[in-house]
């Protein structure tokens, strides 16, 4: 027999179902042989009996035993396809094999109509027509083949057809006709049964194909599930829930960690975890054993069998689905998200240029500091440092010079600073140091000390040598504050006084370091409305010329009163108003003043009386200082011959830009420049020598120890005999007393200012001094 069940896998398309209803069609036949054999030799044997009064009965025995034979062929025929010696491609020869089969106990069957014609004995007649027809009927519920029933239909009831139609009665040829047309009806009949078979064979089949393809396109789908995931590059472990052992892991575990499948079997999952060991990975997976978690989320590193290792992130997962239960291990490889959080982690903490750290990653590492040393009874030290010159050096050199200076800067102070002291830049030219664990706060002098030190060497830029040299602010904790921003402040306050006393040092903070910087905040906030509030005036310092005996000018000294805080000195204020920009404004109105007054006391024809006006290096700096004194000499309509711009040594070293551009400007108007508190600053030859000035001062510090010290004589000689050399006007200040102005008259000395002749006068006061100049003046001569 076929198996028609076998073949379901086969199952697609039209022609294979046709061929598996033409299969399920034959087997019935053969399995449906031996029960109609049976009936069939049943039915003859009841027959043949009935007959007996009839027929001989060995032609009765005879007939029977032929029928048996038949019977016994295709008996044969069936047990022979039933075990299976048949196969698919003879199915037409089995079906040709049955069909001659029924034909042949077909033509057996219905030669008893010409065997056995029974005469004009009805009954037996009907006894032949009866078993014919019932044999036919039963074939049609039988037989799933057309034409094997054709053939029985014709071969059983053809020949009762033919007798009655040749009996040559009007009533055999009626019944020979019906007989005809019940042929016809079962034949009608048999077709509408297979037909029938048929259609339901092949809804089944269909019904089979269809579900076939549904768990085949079910089981593609799992199929792809499963090999997406095996070959997916991110590693999944399935791990024991109890042992921590690997059962499985897909080929990305595999291949990422370099482990044979049988060593990722054989090692629990937390030996390739870089930071988690057995305990920490069974912390991690405890809840879920307990079952109170089913997801844990962890970050770590994997570490492949070369030794190299790369950050994941792992999911694990229970599944209590399963036996034993398991745990899904899904390994994201973050290498590269690492790297941008790395980087922006990079951006967010740390100066690009120096790479050290910024000013905001400094502020928390110094309050976590500040926490361990309270934790732990330390004291720990803050150094604010900036950069002395940096600003000339970047302006003169350029951004790319400036760079790379703070570069350099940045690889000095690492080399002076151990391993656990954090360097940082706050931005400029300014950066600041953490010492914990502070010993000794001596400890922070020596590193303030090798800084300040190291920084004396000069550096290589652009292959120029660049000096620059380091302030350095110290402030403790405990003692001079005991959170971030007093300690910022005050190792701040501490290094502006580093710079104040000459730059290059370095400086502890201290209480009236900070009393000094209050005092400063609060005369700032006061002087950023003082020009509004009309709180400045003018006085001016009579300069006598001793010579001539009369006055030829007069300094210009700016005043400040304040309500609250009285009358401060411009020593105090001035550098407080260079550092917060107020100084261009205050310079401008002291200008246009002075140049105003001045303009007045040259009115009526008197000889010339000059102005001499102070200026601040910002004012060359940063303002267009020429179209300044064009406005104030245009407004006040003084001439420009009467004016005397007095400016410092400081100017002509931190100029920026070169200032000799602003002093040929002044020179070219006729302008005159005075060298003020010479002395006391570089005293610089080549500064002279090289910019074109006409005048200079002899600072008062000087002048006040003629006929004291011996050594401010010989200074105060040599600087009258340098300024003669270069042919430059000499004005002493700070003359104070007859023997000062001898001295000073004695060695060639023409112009004079101080106390002894005259302190600063308000503009009126001063008017009416040069009013009675004439009495004055030779009191002051005679002494
Ligand atoms: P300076 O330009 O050297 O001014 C001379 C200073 O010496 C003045 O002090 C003056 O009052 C003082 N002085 C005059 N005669 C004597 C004397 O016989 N003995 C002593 N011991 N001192 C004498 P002042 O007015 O306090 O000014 C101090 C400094 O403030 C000035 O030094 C100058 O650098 C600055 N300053 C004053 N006014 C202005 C201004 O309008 N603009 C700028 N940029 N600076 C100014
Ligand atoms: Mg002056
Ligand atoms: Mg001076």
């Amino acid at each position: 027999m076929v198996e028609s069940g076998n073949i379901t896998s086969s199952i697609s398309g039209a022609s294979s179902i046709d061929r598996l209803i033409e299969i399920d069609r034959v087997n019935m036949l053969f399995a449906r042989t031996d029960g109609a054999i049976l009936s069939l030799l049943s039915a003859a044997a009841v027959y043949v009996y009935l007959q007996i009064g009839q027929y001989d009965w060995r032609w009765l025995v005879c007939w029977y035993a032929f029928l048996c034979i038949t019977l016994l062929g295709r008996t044969r025929l069936s047990s022979a396809y039933n075990n299976g010696l048949s196969d698919r491609d003879s199915l037409p020869e089995w079906l040709k094999q049955y069909r001659l089969g029924v034909l042949s106990s077909g033509i057996m069957l219905g030669s008893i109509s010409f065997v056995f014609p029974n005469g004009e004995a009805g009954i037996y007649q009907m006894l032949t027509f009866v078993i014919l027809v019932g044999i036919t009927v039963g074939a049609l519920v039988v037989l799933p083949d057309f034409k094997s029933l054709v053939i029985y239909v014709v071969t059983l009831m053809g020949p009762l057809v033919v007798v009655y139609a040749t009996k040559g009665s009007e009533l055999y040829l009626g019944i020979s006709m019906m007989i005809a047309i019940l042929m016809m009806i079962f034949i009608k009949f048999s077709k509408l049964y297979n037909d029938n078979l048929t259609a339901s064979l092949r809804l089944r089949y269909e019904n089979k194909a269809l579900l076939f393809d549904l768990v085949n396109e079910k089981n593609r789908l799992d199929n792809r599930l499963g090999r997406i995931l095996n070959e997916s590059s991110n590693e999944v472990f399935v791990i024991n829930a109890d042992t921590l052992f690997c059962l499985q892991m897909n080929t990305g575990a595999i291949d990422n960690l370099g482990y044979t499948e049988k060593e990722l079997h054989e090692t629990p999952l937390s030996c390739f975890l870089e930071n988690t060991d057995e305990d920490a990975f069974l912390a991690l997976v405890k809840p879920m054993q307990a079952n109170e978690k089913e997801v844990a989320l962890h970050r770590d590193r994997f570490l492949r069998k070369n030794g190299s290792s790369y950050p994941v992130e792992i999911r694990l997962q229970l599944s209590t689905q399963e036996t034993p239960p398991i745990i899904v291990v899904t390994a994201l490889d973050i290498t590269e998200r690492e790297e941008y959080e790395q980087k922006l982690n990079a951006q967010a903490n740390f100066d690009q240029l120096t790479k050290l750290p910024n000013r905001h990653f400094m502020l928390s590492h110094i309050d976590r500091g500040l926490s361990r040393a309270r934790r732990g009874g330390n004291a720990l030290a803050l150094l604010y440092m900036d950069l002395d010159n940096f600003k000339n050096i970047n302006d003169s050199l350029g951004h790319s010079a400036g760079d790379e200076l703070l570069k350099q800067a940045a690889e000095r102070i690492r080399s002076v600073l151990r391993e656990q002291d954090t360097p940082a830049r706050l931005g400029g030219d300014e950066f600041l140091i953490m010492l914990e664990e502070l010993g000794d706060p001596e400890h922070a002098e020596v590193v303030a000390e090798k800084l300040v030190e190291s920084f004396k060497q000069p550096f290589v830029v652009d292959s120029r040598q660049v000096h620059s040299t380091t302030s350095v602010g110290i402030s403790i904790y405990p003692d001079d504050g005991d959170t971030v921003e007093a300690l910022m402040q005050n190792a701040d306050t501490a290094m502006y006084q580093a710079k104040d006393s000459g730059r290059s040092h370095y400086q502890f903070f201290s209480q009236e370091m900070r009393r000094v910087a209050e005092e400063r905040l609060l005369i700032a906030n006061h002087l950023r409305h003082a020009l509004k509030k009309q709180e400045l005036s003018l006085v001016y310092q009579p300069i006598m010329d001793t010579v001539a005996g009369r006055i030829v000018g007069a300094e210009c000294l700016v005043r400040w009163h304040n309500p609250q805080l009285g009358q401060v000195p411009p020593d105090q204020f001035i550098p407080i108003a260079e550092s917060l920009g107020l100084i261009e404004e205050i310079g401008q109105y002291v200008l246009n003043t002075a140049c105003k007054d001045a303009a007045e006391w040259n009115r009526g024809g008197r000889e010339a009386v000059h102005v001499f006006v102070n200026l601040s290096s910002q004012q060359f700096r940063n303002g267009d200082l020429l179209a300044c004194v064009d406005g104030a000499l245009q407004k006040s309509g003084l001439s420009p011959e009467a004016l005397v711009l007095e400016i410092t040594e400081s100017l002509l070293i931190q100029g920026s830009h070169n200032p000799l551009d602003i002093i040929n400007g002044l020179r070219k108007r006729n302008i005159r420049l005075a060298m003020d508190d010479f002395g006391t600053g570089y005293s610089s030859l080549s500064f002279l020598k090289r910019f074109p000035l006409q005048m200079l001062k002899i600072d008062h510090s000087f002048i006040n120890d003629i006929c004291v010290d011996n050594s401010s004589e010989v200074l105060v000689e040599a600087i009258i005999a340098m300024a003669k050399s270069l042919s430059l006007d000499v004005i002493a200040e700070g003359a104070e007393s007859k023997e000062q102005l001898d001295f000073l008259q004695e060695r060639g000395v023409r112009l004079v200012q101080g106390y002894y002749i005259s302190s600063p006068l308000v503009a009126s006061e001063f008017v009416d001094y040069l009013g009675h100049e004439g009495d004055k003046l030779s009191l002051v001569v005679a002494g």
